[in-house]
């Protein structure tokens, strides 16, 4: 189908997009890489009056090194986070992410902040995210603020950013020398994932000294797994140690039922990816 008509309006900085979103208010809509959007508008599940086109605001793109954190722009696509020597260094498990995300031309074209800020708990980069504890910085009429990101998905489709803000930027904290790894469980190759693990550690020898583990689609936001992050720590990383860490995966989720699996059938699949993708991300895969 055709989008009904809408007017377009491509601003050259956040400030004119603020401005036109203050003007436009519930009749506009801002469009990213358009690779989610798009098909809405084709659908006709919203129609906007005006569409604010981000893509020509230069300083929402790009990775730079914050410090003790990655900055990663909003407008940055999915194919140039998944390449960005900084990201592979001080935040593998984001690299890993995108390598199962959609395919290339879906990378080229999507972005890392259009992707979060969309908030499909079946989305690849909301876990990953989550798990290395990032921080989402909006900006909107008042200045800017940041969001941790245990506050910043609130439900299916929904975030804290405000109609008139502007998701600019994701804070990630570096986990050097961490391994990593995205256990994505899916029918198809290139789609959504029915259930999908996040896993990245820290080892001393041959012991687990930190894990921190993300949950897609088991529940109607990205999930931190804690009950399996405290059982690993201090744990040796072995198989059977693993494995019983990973059977507490399900604790505090509620996955949805459609017709690619039941709640308990993505329970035993989160059960199934945790102990793979832990496993990989100590090296013991
Ligand atoms: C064929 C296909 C396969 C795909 N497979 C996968 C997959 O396997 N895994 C996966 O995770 N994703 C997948 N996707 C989705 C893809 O990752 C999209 O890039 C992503 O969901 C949206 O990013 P975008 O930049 O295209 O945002 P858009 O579609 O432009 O926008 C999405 C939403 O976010 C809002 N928005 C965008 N940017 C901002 C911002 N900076 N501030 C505030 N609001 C904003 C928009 O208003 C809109 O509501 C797939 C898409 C397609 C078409």
């Amino acid at each position: 189908m055709i989008p009904a008509a809408f007017e377009y309006v491509a601003p050259t900085s956040v400030e004119e997009a603020l401005a036109a979103l203050a003007e436009h208010g519930d009749d506009a809509k801002i469009i990213a890489g358009g690779q989610s959007l798009l098909p809405v508008l084709r659908m006709r599940l919203n129609a906007p009056e005006w569409v604010i086109d981000l893509g020509r605001i230069d300083s929402l793109r790009g990775v730079r090194d914050g410090g003790d954190h990655l900055v990663i722009g909003a407008m940055t696509t999915h194919h140039d986070v998944g390449r960005d020597p900084l990201v592979h260094e001080h935040a593998l498990l984001i690299s890993k992410a995108i390598t199962h995300l959609a395919d290339a031309q879906v990378r080229h074209r999507g972005t890392f902040g259009g992707a979060l800020a969309h908030a499909d708990p079946a989305g690849d980069l909301g876990a990953p995210a989550l798990a290395l504890g990032s921080t989402f910085v909006v900006q909107g009429p008042g200045g800017t603020r940041e969001i941790p990101g245990a506050d910043f998905f609130v439900d299916l489709f929904e975030t804290a950013i405000s109609d008139d803000e502007i998701l600019t930027e994701v804070r990630v904290p570096k986990h050097d020398g961490w391994g990593a790894s995205y256990e994505k469980f899916v029918r198809i190759a290139h789609q959504w994932p029915i259930v999908a693990v996040a896993a990245t550690v820290r080892l001393e020898g041959d012991t687990i000294a930190e894990a921190r583990v993300g949950l897609t689609n088991m529940g109607s936001t990205p999930l931190r797994a804690h009950a399996v992050e405290e059982a690993l720590a201090g744990r040796p990383a072995t198989e059977d140690a693993v494995a019983g860490a990973a059977a507490l995966v399900a604790d505090g989720t509620n996955p949805p039922s459609d017709l690619n699996g039941d709640a308990d059938y993505r329970r035993h699949i989160a059960t199934v990816m945790t102990r793979r993708a832990v496993l990989a991300a100590a090296g013991r895969g």
